[in-house]
């Protein structure tokens, strides 16, 4: 897909389909309504300008998978781990064929170095952790990592006739509470039922409903992301945590079942 179509009805934008092509060739598409579901760089949403990376946070993030990473405490590498460290972050997921997926999330700046160089800023990230370096000191890695960012992508209310938006198109929310996924296919289905309302009814109060309809659906969690956040990027915050985590481990496994839409976490 290269661009969306845009033509002006009255003294309004609408959409009308899109264009696609590969190579040279193009060709468009017309369509009542199209469903922007491309992703995180939704070549739909900042072609039309709907979406930015806003100024903060800017974090980036560099995953990657390994052989022989050693399971932790828990025993069998069977669960995901996150690993809440000043200021950044480290997800640890066991992923079919014995590998492991790890994904360091951190902030970062124009010519950052470690972006330049991922595999070593990964490794070095778990050569130093506590919990991870024995468990990483026989690990190999398979294939290249994978470096992306910035992460934060905010969309502002596209209420344009014929386009409707769904999942990480819509926005993009910090993966550290692991919600990209049901967002998606659950933001998928609210726009397939507001593109079954335009198509019934028009287009007036079919962008509001949809907004109405996905903060009711996700307002909640959103909150819950944004303040585990702002948690992980202050360190005082993160030293208190890791204070309050021991005194009172049943705050950690209600905030991590939360997290997780779980009704109770393991201990
Ligand atoms: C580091 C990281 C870790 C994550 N961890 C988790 C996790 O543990 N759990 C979880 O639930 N979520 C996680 N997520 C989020 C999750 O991956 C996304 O929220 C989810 O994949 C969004 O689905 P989507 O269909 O909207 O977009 P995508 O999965 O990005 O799919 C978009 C599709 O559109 C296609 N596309 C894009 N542009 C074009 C174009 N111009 N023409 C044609 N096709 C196009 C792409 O090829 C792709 O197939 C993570 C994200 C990141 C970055």
């Amino acid at each position: 897909m290269r661009s969306m179509t845009m033509a002006p009805r009255n003294w309004k934008n609408s959409a009308w389909g899109a264009v696609v092509g590969s190579g040279r060739r193009e060709s468009p598409i017309a369509a009542r309504v199209t469903i922007a579901a491309d992703g995180r760089h939704s070549t739909i949403a900042f072609g039309l300008g709907l979406a930015r990376h806003p100024a903060r946070p800017r974090r980036w993030a560099i995953g990657a998978y390994f052989a022989n990473f050693l399971p932790g405490s828990v025993g069998r590498l069977t669960v995901g781990e996150m690993h809440v460290r000043r200021g950044y972050y480290i997800g640890v997921a066991p992923v079919p064929d014995s590998l492991t997926n790890v994904c360091l999330v951190k902030p970062s700046f124009a010519g950052d170095v470690a972006l330049g160089d991922p595999a070593a800023a990964l490794k070095s990230a778990l050569a130093v952790d506590p919990l991870l370096r024995d468990r990483a000191a026989g690990a190999r890695l398979i294939g290249s990592p994978i470096v992306l960012g910035p992460l934060a992508v905010d969309v502002r209310d596209a209420a344009i006739d014929g386009l409707l938006l769904a999942g990480d198109a819509a926005g993009f929310i910090d993966p550290m509470t692991g919600d990209g996924l049901r967002f998606a296919t659950c933001g998928g289905e609210l726009a397939a039922g507001a593109a079954l309302t335009a198509l019934a009814r028009g287009w007036s109060g079919v962008h509001a409903g949809l907004m109405a309809e996905r903060r009711r659906a996700f307002g909640g969690k959103w909150r819950f992301n944004r303040a585990i956040r702002a948690l992980v990027a202050s360190p005082r915050a993160v030293n208190v945590a890791a204070v309050g985590a021991r005194m009172a481990p049943s705050v950690v496994h209600a905030v991590v079942a939360r997290a997780g839409d779980c009704s109770a976490a393991a201990p």
